[in-house]
């Protein structure tokens, strides 16, 4: 999984100082998609700088593309988002047995590809109204463009208690596809109990001996998803059980301290904590501008998924009120790219 990763990472292209096809072609790895890199050029006016290449960006960029109109993608990790690192996705319309989440991650940046998107690796750290243009900031360039959409999603939530960020990557995790396959035969606690929590604790029972999943309140997951977690026999359910924190020997993890609903002390030996408690907002390199966002960080739109600033548009699980999905990012991408379309017109 994690050369498939890297592989996925490897077709987004790092620009470089001197921005001309030929010299990134000579460094840069070809793909089989794109066998000439192209990358952004920090000189000119894109006609559209999409902030993230998730599911929402790639589909805006293949209407736009399509149409010619030339989109550059700024990523700072996986092509395909968070759908890339999703083991398995049952509910994308089109795919009547499921689709892994890399596959359908490497679908959409091939199409963007073929009309001509150009995706290239980089973080944005600011957006910036300059005149009739707007500025695009990443840690070592900076894009202007006529029109911006912020497709940044979002990120898991910590729960904030003591050795979280000690284990960090050492028996704490936030992805079960990436890092499942460590806990062969072993011990976990999953964190958690939306639909989230409980998918991915049933993808671990792949991997890990025994589970147990611990539950601040009730299982607000699916019923379908509640179901097979109640039948399964290598997890064991905890209701009212908030984790207090995460012990281990200074190398990895040996337990999760937690409280039940009285208040009572409860211990969970374990190998490893994967946390699953929500998703919080990718629009830390918003908090500068003059972009509204709602009480907990999303990004507000209006009718158009027009942000509060003029040309600049937000789709997908970054936007205030999105439904969080994977088919809902992709029809937000569709119906943002003819809102662009129609701005840069006028
Ligand atoms: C564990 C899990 C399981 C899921 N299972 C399903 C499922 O079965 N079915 C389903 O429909 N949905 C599922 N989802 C939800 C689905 O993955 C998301 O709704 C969808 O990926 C949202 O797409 P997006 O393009 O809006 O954002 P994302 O997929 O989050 O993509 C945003 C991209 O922006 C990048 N980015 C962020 N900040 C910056 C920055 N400053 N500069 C540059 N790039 C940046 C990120 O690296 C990321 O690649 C799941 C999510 C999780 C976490």
């Amino acid at each position: 999984m994690k050369e498939m990763i890297k592989n996925n990472l490897q077709t987004a292209h790092k620009p470089s100082a001197s921005n001309t096809l030929t010299n990134v072609a000579a460094e840069e790895p070809a793909t089989t998609a794109n066998p000439k890199p192209l990358v952004g050029d920090s000189k000119k006016v894109h006609d559209v700088v999409i902030i993230g290449a998730g599911p929402a960006a790639l589909t805006t960029s293949i209407y736009l593309t399509r149409e010619d109109i030339e989109t550059l993608l700024l990523e700072k990790a996986i092509i395909g988002g968070m759908s890339a690192i999703t083991d398995w996705i049952d509910n994308y319309p089109g795919f009547p047995d499921g689709i892994s989440g890399l596959e359908l991650a490497d679908k959409l940046r091939q199409q963007a590809e073929r009309f001509g998107a150009i995706i290239n690796v980089g973080e944005v750290v600011g957006v910036e109204k300059v005149k009739q243009h707007i500025k695009v900031k990443t840690t070592d360039n900076q894009f202007l463009a006529k029109s911006v959409l912020i497709a940044s999603g979002s990120d898991y939530k910590k729960i904030g208690i003591t050795g979280e960020k000690q284990y960090y990557a050492r028996g704490v995790h936030y992805c079960a596809t990436c890092d499942g396959a460590f806990y062969r035969g072993k011990k976990l606690v999953v964190v958690g109990g939306g639909n989230s929590a409980v998918q991915e604790a049933l993808f671990l029972t792949r991997f890990a001996e025994h589970i147990d999943l611990l539950v601040r309140s009730t299982i607000k997951a699916s019923d379908v998803l509640a179901k097979e977690l109640a039948k399964h026999p290598k997890i064991t359910t905890h209701l009212g059980i908030t984790p207090q924190e995460i012990v281990g020997d200074s190398q990895k993890v040996q337990k999760v301290v937690a409280t039940d609903s009285n208040g009572k002390k409860r211990d969970f030996i374990t190998d490893g904590v994967f946390v699953f408690v929500g998703l919080k907002p990718n629009t830390m390199f918003l908090k500068d501008s003059a972009i509204e966002l709602d009480s907990v960080g999303f990004v507000k739109t209006n009718h158009n998924m027009q942000t509060s600033v003029g040309g600049i548009f937000a789709a997908g699980d970054v936007r205030s009120g999105a439904t969080m999905q994977i088919a809902s990012a992709v029809g937000e991408g569709a119906t943002v790219a003819l809102r662009i379309r129609k701005y840069l017109e006028s």
